[in-house]
This record gives structure tokens, sequence and C-alpha cells, in this order.
């Protein structure tokens, strides 16, 4: 899939301000300093129209944007930024169940990790629920050049073998970089195959 157009919709401050489900939607979520807006701006080739952040764990609204007339990529607001008070952590998680509970045509998921890091428990936490829920989704490390191909290889083995203690199948997994423009033509086409399934 090449990308077209892509236009922001609206902001939502909850999952009952989000536009009507008419078309299928494709939601991107992660730890705050993931690289989520850069990821979004990369994959879509336009330089703003994710903010990408300098203060992390700032952005609690959920954002549509309409990509090529006709499916919806939608930010959801980052998780798990260790300096946000209990008050606003309880209020980012609300804001995601509603919406992940609400979300009929939400067609995948996409569960940003950095590559760098070994698995993270809030992660873990995060996709054993969506299992638990029923939730399509698949996992996008992020940021995949700031290591080498061996460590690369070593920290998705190590995330694998994490995720088969408690998963019988592995997820989809796609790897990508913004800043070397990385993996966005794997992602187009995963989106691609979803849409047409
Ligand atoms: P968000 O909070 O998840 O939206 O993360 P941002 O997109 O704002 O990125 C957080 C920081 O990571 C910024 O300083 C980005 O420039 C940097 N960053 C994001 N993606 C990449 C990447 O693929 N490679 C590298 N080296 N840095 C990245």
């Amino acid at each position: 899939m090449q990308v077209k157009s892509a236009v922001f919709v609206k902001s939502a401050e909850k999952a009952s301000q989000c536009p009507p489900q008419t078309l299928p939607e494709f939601a991107f979520i992660g730890r705050s300093n993931v690289g989520k807006s850069s990821l979004i701006n990369y994959i879509t080739n336009q330089k703003g129209l994710a903010k990408v952040s300098g203060t992390p764990g700032k952005t609690k609204l959920i954002n549509y944007f309409l990509v090529n007339d006709g499916w919806y990529l939608v930010d959801l607001p980052g998780y798990g930024y260790a300096k946000a008070s209990k008050g606003v952590r309880q209020g980012f998680a609300e804001i995601i169940t509603k919406y992940l509970e609400s979300r009929d045509e939400l067609t995948c998921l996409f569960v940003l990790v950095d590559s760098r890091l070994e698995p993270q428990k809030i992660d873990v936490d995060f996709i054993t629920l969506l299992g638990n829920h029923g939730i399509p989704f698949a996992i996008v490390f992020t940021k995949i050049d700031k290591i080498g191909v061996e460590v690369l290889r070593d920290n998705i083995r190590c995330y694998s073998e994490k995720l088969l203690e408690s998963w019988e199948e592995l997820p989809p997994m796609l790897y990508t970089s913004s800043s070397k423009r990385k993996g966005a033509d794997e992602l187009l086409t995963y989106i691609d195959d979803c849409i047409e399934l």
C-alpha cells in the first residue's frame, strides 16, 4: 500500500467521542517515548502529522487520522510514563480500556516496544490483557537502527521466549526504524492484508 493521503480527523478525550464506526481502524500504542509519533509520521510520509514529543506522557487524547479515504489510523495515548501521577496513569488506562472495549472496527492494534530493551513487565502485562480479551494485535519493534543485527535477533528471541511462557503461538512481529526509514512497507502491507481479509 502507498499512503496517498493522511489527514487529521479529530481528537477524542474518550471513546464515546470517537467517530462513527464506518471504517476499519488500525491503532498504535506503546510506552511514552517508544517512537510512536515518529513511526506514524514515517509511515504516512508526513513530518508533523503526529507530534513528536519532547515531553513524554503528555498526549492523552485519542487522535484519528483518515488514510487513503479508506481506514483510520488511531494514535492512542502512551502508557507507563513513570513520572505521571497515579491519577493520571489511571486516567490513561481507563481511556484505553474503554476504547478497546468499544471499537468493533479495530482491525489491529500495533503494540510498539523499544527493540533495545528486554521485555518490560508493563508491555507483557498489556499484551496478556489483549490476548485475554481477544483483541487482534501485532508487536512492532521500534528504533532498530539503534542496535546491531545480532543484538536485535537476541532481543527478539528473548521477547518471543517471554511470550511463549503464557502463549502457544507468537503474535505477528514487525521491525521498524523511523530515522533510517525501515519497515514501513511491511507494516503497510500488513494493514493492506488485514483490510482485504
Ligand atoms: P512517542 O512518545 O512514542 O510518540 O515517541 P517519539 O516519536 O516522540 O520519539 C521519542 C524519541 O525517540 C524522539 O527523540 C525521537 O526522535 C526518537 N526516535 C523515534 N523513533 C526513532 C527511531 O526509529 N530511531 C531512532 N534512533 N530514534 C527514534
